[in-house]
């Protein structure tokens, strides 16, 4: 039988290991979420995370401006965050509407601010394996199999993605952590044959349903990351990953079910993330 890694637990681990430490801080931790226009993909995303905050104590801001705004616009309400005591993280929800340069917003938010990893300083330091805010969706994949035992190290691990906020980090953190890795992508040649050499698999790719049984070591460990929506009678949609479900169920000796498996840690590590920002604001203040 496959043993079912269950984001939802990790999850309630990880943010009941933090209430103690946000209740020693002299000042409750700050958040900024800025959420530029009306997604409404985005605005449950930002929904979820401002109730995150509130439920450890964090005190949490979201900044709403109008879809329409320039990214000078958008720059100036960075900038007075940067400069703010009181916030510790920043996040900007993406995507971004497209007259906004996403880069340079993500750029400007100051690296000791970064709730999301995603500054290059920050993605520097992961490169070169130094402790700074890492991006959240691979950061908790990376707990979840520490918290379930599941060791990297002489492993052969195959990550489907290249994207800056999943697959790229992912490959490195998954190297740091001693497993011999390989990153594919849309143009890898023999995409299963790839993926059958790995002891951890990790998909992220957006496509729903996409590794199929002939992708799967048998007993790997294989981590879904996709989050796909597609059309369900019943319900009107339905959210799949990345793997097929039943072979991912019957081939693997591990897996992240979809839902309750990655989703939940994305948002666990966000916290993590502007926790650890606050407490070391708090510490290099005094
Ligand atoms: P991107 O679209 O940015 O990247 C997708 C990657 O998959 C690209 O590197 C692309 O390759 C690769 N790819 C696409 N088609 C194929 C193919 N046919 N064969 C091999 N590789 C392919 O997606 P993200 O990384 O942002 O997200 C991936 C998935 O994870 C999505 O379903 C997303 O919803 C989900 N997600 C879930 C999160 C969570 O909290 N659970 C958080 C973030 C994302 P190439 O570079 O060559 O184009």
């Amino acid at each position: 039988m496959s043993q079912i890694l269950s984001g939802i637990t990790i999850r309630d681990q990880i943010l009941s290991e933090l209430k103690p430490r946000v209740a020693a801080l002299s000042r409750p931790p700050g958040l900024a979420v800025v959420l530029v226009g009306h997604d409404p993909g985005s605005e449950v995303y930002v929904r979820n995370k401002i109730k995150a905050c509130a439920d450890l104590g964090i005190h949490s801001e979201k900044i709403a401006p109008p879809e329409d705004i320039s990214t000078d616009e958008l720059l100036a309400i960075v900038q007075e965050l940067n400069a703010r005591p009181d916030i510790d993280g920043i996040l900007v929800q993406m995507p971004l509407p497209k007259q906004i340069d996403s880069r340079l917003i993500l750029e400007t938010v100051a690296a000791d601010k970064d709730a999301d990893g995603f500054h290059p300083t920050n993605v520097g330091h992961l490169v070169a394996g130094r402790p700074a805010p890492r991006a959240c969706t691979p950061a908790g994949i990376m707990e979840m199999l520490r918290r379930y035992g599941i060791d990297p190290a002489g492993k052969n691990a195959v990550v489907v993605g290249r994207s800056d906020i999943v697959g790229k980090p992912m490959g490195l953190m998954l190297l740091h952590a001693n497993a011999t890795v390989t990153i594919c992508h849309s143009r890898t040649s023999n995409l299963a044959k790839e993926c059958r050499r790995a002891d951890i698999l990790v998909a992220a790719i957006g496509r729903p349903a996409f590794v199929t049984r002939d992708f799967i070591k048998p007993g790997a460990v294989v981590i879904d990351v996709g989050m796909n929506r597609i059309p369900n009678a019943e319900k009107g949609t339905r959210l799949i990953g990345d793997v097929d479900p039943a072979a991912m169920m019957e081939v693997s000796s591990a897996y992240t079910p979809v839902p309750g498996g990655v989703g939940p840690l994305t948002i666990a590590m966000l916290m993590t993330n502007t926790v650890e920002l606050s407490e070391r604001r708090q510490r290099t203040s005094v």
